[in-house]
């Protein structure tokens, strides 16, 4: 099989091809500019490559309701020209084959869950802290849309007792995007985080607001495991401290091993690496295939 993905983010698009096993055969990467100029030269790649299927996992937020007439639309981003955009439109008018269309986050969940860090459970939630904070659900098999999709990354957070910093968050300022993505780590302590040391107090505080963030989804979803990538996440050692704050907000109310004992297996770097995205889009290219989509 030969499918096609690719994986829309706000600073680049990432296109491959990919087969049923999750192997990505090739890939190239385009600045995300105006529509018209990133879609032509997405479609110039998939042209000759004869794919059988296209999975999109995109930006947003974008609409994913197949009885809405903006299905297929980004919606209310500040990106220029993609605002309303109608993305799956254009792409459909350029290739009739089968699409799987869904965030980048839900994407990754769902890529997670075929061949990576999920295998073989029915259930994960895949967080993104990166330029922004995004949060994908797949819950008893199949990827969380409910009324929009989720938006997780925009909750309101208690707030850590060292922390001045008001928030990026251009709709609600200290949300947990607002205080705890890339952006809010830099503007901070006015240095980019791959700067910070290991031991710096930022992550302490970062593990604090993502150890809120997980807890949350934890009491709320009851996910098999959680999977934590993005950028910021590059960040290992933020990996036991966030597993320490998820334990304390819990305070083992929640008496399952995978929390307590065994929350080293639990809360996990992507099993994907950082393909966790591509392969995702490809892992929709393929439900759609097979009639998932
Ligand atoms: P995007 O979210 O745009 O898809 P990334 O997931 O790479 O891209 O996230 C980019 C953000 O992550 C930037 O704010 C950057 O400063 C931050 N970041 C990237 N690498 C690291 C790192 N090693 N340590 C801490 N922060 C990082
Ligand atoms: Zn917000």
């Amino acid at each position: 099989m030969r499918i096609g993905a690719i994986e829309a983010g706000g600073t680049k698009f990432v296109c491959g091809i990919g087969n049923e096993q999750g192997t990505i055969e090739d890939r190239v990467s385009f600045p995300t500019e105006q529509p018209e100029k990133t879609l032509a030269q997405v479609i110039a790649y998939f042209q000759d490559k004869q794919v059988e299927a296209i999975g999109i996992g995109s930006f947003g937020p974008i609409n994913i309701d197949p009885a809405s007439p903006e299905y297929g639309h980004v919606t209310t981003t500040p990106k220029p020209g993609w605002s309303n955009y109608p993305f799956l439109g254009k792409m459909k008018e350029a290739f009739d084959v089968p699409f799987g269309w869904d965030t980048d986050v839900n994407a990754a969940a769902l890529g997670e869950a075929t061949w990576g860090a999920a295998k073989g459970l029915d259930s994960c939630v895949y967080y993104t802290i990166g330029t922004g904070v995004g949060v994908g659900v797949y819950a008893e098999g199949k990827l969380v849309h409910g009324l929009v999709h989720p938006e997780g990354g925009h909750i309101l957070t208690r707030r850590h007792p060292d922390d001045t910093y008001e928030g990026f968050c251009p709709y609600h300022g200290d949300c947990l995007e607002g205080i705890a993505a890339g952006p809010a780590i830099e503007r901070r302590w006015k240095v980019k985080g791959s700067e910070l040391p290991a031991d710096h107090p930022a992550w302490a505080m970062e593990a604090f607001y993502i150890g809120q963030a997980v807890a949350g989804a934890i009491l709320m979803l009851s996910p098999k495991r959680v999977i934590l990538g993005g950028g910021v996440m590059h960040q290992m050692q933020l990996f036991p401290l966030v597993r320490a704050e998820v334990q304390n907000n819990l305070r083992g109310y929640v008496s399952a091993s995978a929390v307590l004992a065994d929350i080293d297996t639990y809360i996990v770097p992507p099993g994907l690496g950082d393909n966790a995205g591509l392969s995702g889009s490809l892992a929709l290219g393929l439900n759609a295939l097979q009639g998932r989509g």
